[in-house]
């Protein structure tokens, strides 16, 4: 191995060890484990950097439309879809939410950067004379992608591929002011660089689904994301650039076909009135503003997150834990994602994520105490009583059974599981609970 082999293996070694040791972190919306070298705070940053000067170069050139019929339609539609978002993460709520109108007739591209900062070129609607419902979904697209923190999956890529040297010369270096900016920089820079990339194919589906059911909820026809994917494949020797970063995953149409038939029912609903309230104002407002007579966006995401609804494609997993009837059997097997996520659905408890932490769970599917604690705490969180004790004694039966976490590798973390399985569900097992900790400190 000469000095530059030995350098990039290095090199190459480093980037797989600080990937190991911090870089993987679960979606909490769609449970899919993704590389994430950076926190999403820090991804937020550099996107917020990154758009501020790409729209200033446009604005520069008289590119950014300000003020037409078409920006306001884009604002009222986004704005529509973002409500339906943060019903689904709360913490987006407090995003400073922004979209702009790009003057590029021949262009037909979009993009919601970390924290959602989106952008729509004017191609949609000069070469594929775009409907306002194909607009939602091409916005709840790209929404979806934003929410899923695939962009910032894509910015920890570019990254690990483009800027790593940058990467670990930051790393390096102490905190002084000028290594502050040189950060920034990196992460502006991996933001830019972040939505020319494309997407997984996993990705692309993912985000189909969140973005199609966005726009339903939203009342935007679901059957425009069929037509918009068809229009721009007809583009035919100048394929939109779309495809560059948002590749076909395999058999598109017929999956939105089936799509279309899981959210047309919220589609109509919508479309019914039924699930209309005043929304906030995403686009303009600050988070915790009051209108007069109007609510903040901080109340209306606490508001829209008590429900205890979920995403149609992870309904399944959670309509299963939400009747009481998640059991598992599954140990070897699922040994190896119960190690990788337990430490998710941590901070998920932390967060109060209760929605997402028992989706988390039933699709790891571990059989011991601690998968059921969990389920437990999240039927407390979300108010389901009679459900919590259904899983609180799942967790001592599977502790009786031997499955516990406080084996030689105790992966209880410092949950007072004991205390709260006790006060859910009587002091007679709270001395049968104490019991069989005790038992298995003993035999340690
Ligand atoms: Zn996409």
């Amino acid at each position: 191995m000469n000095r530059t082999q030995g350098f990039g293996f290095a090199r190459g070694l480093l980037i797989t060890l600080l990937v190991l040791a911090s870089g993987c972190a679960t979606n909490t919306i769609t449970g899919r484990s993704q590389l994430m070298l950076m926190s999403e705070e820090a991804a937020i940053q550099g996107a917020v950097s990154a758009y501020s000067s790409m729209i200033g170069q446009l604005s520069k050139k008289n590119q950014v439309e300000v003020a037409s019929p078409r920006v306001t339609r884009v604002r009222e539609i986004t704005n529509r879809l973002i409500a339906e978002a943060v019903r689904f993460r709360p913490d987006s709520a407090g995003w400073a939410w922004e979209v702009q109108v790009i003057d590029e007739p021949k262009v037909v591209n979009a993009f919601c950067m970390a924290g959602g900062k989106m952008g729509i070129y004017t191609g949609f609607w000069e070469k594929l004379k775009a409907t306002d419902d194909e607009i939602a979904n091409v916005m709840g697209h790209e929404i979806g992608h934003a929410l899923a923190s695939h962009t910032r999956e894509k910015m920890s890529m570019a990254m690990t591929v483009g800027v790593s040297t940058a990467l670990l010369s930051v790393l390096a270096s102490s905190r002084n002011t000028a290594d502050y900016q040189r950060t920034q920089n990196t992460m502006a820079l991996a933001a830019a660089l972040a939505i020319t990339l494309p997407n997984s194919r996993e990705a692309e589906t993912e985000a189909d689904q969140i973005g199609i059911e966005l726009a339903a909820r939203a009342g935007f026809d679901p059957r425009a994301a069929v037509t918009l994917w068809q229009k721009m494949a007809k583009e035919g020797d100048t394929p939109a650039e779309f495809f560059s970063t948002h590749p076909a995953p395999e058999n598109r149409m017929q999956r939105l076909q089936l799509l279309v038939a899981k959210v047309d029912p919220l589609y109509q609903a919508a479309r019914s009135g039924k699930t209309a309230g005043p929304l906030p104002d995403f686009l303009g407002m600050a988070a915790n503003e009051r209108p007069l007579g109007g609510v903040s966006r901080d109340e209306y995401a606490a508001r829209v997150a008590a429900e205890a609804q979920v995403m149609t494609f992870v309904a399944e997993e959670f309509e299963r834990f939400r009747k009481g009837e998640a059991v598992f059997s599954c140990t070897t097997d699922c040994m190896f994602s119960y190690g990788y996520q337990r430490g998710s659905w941590k901070t998920m408890h932390d967060k109060g994520q209760w929605r997402e932490l028992a989706v988390g769970v039933v699709k790891v599917g571990y059989f011991n105490d601690f998968s059921y604690f969990m389920l437990g705490e999240a039927a407390t969180g979300l108010g389901f009583k009679e459900v919590a004790k259904i899983y609180y004694a799942r967790a001592l039966e599977a502790r009786k059974a031997g499955r516990t976490c406080a084996g030689a590798f105790n992966t209880c973390g410092d949950f007072p599981m004991d205390e709260r399985i006790a006060a859910a569900l009587g002091s007679a097992t709270a001395g049968e609970a104490a019991a069989q900790s005790e038992n298995i400190n003993k035999n340690k």
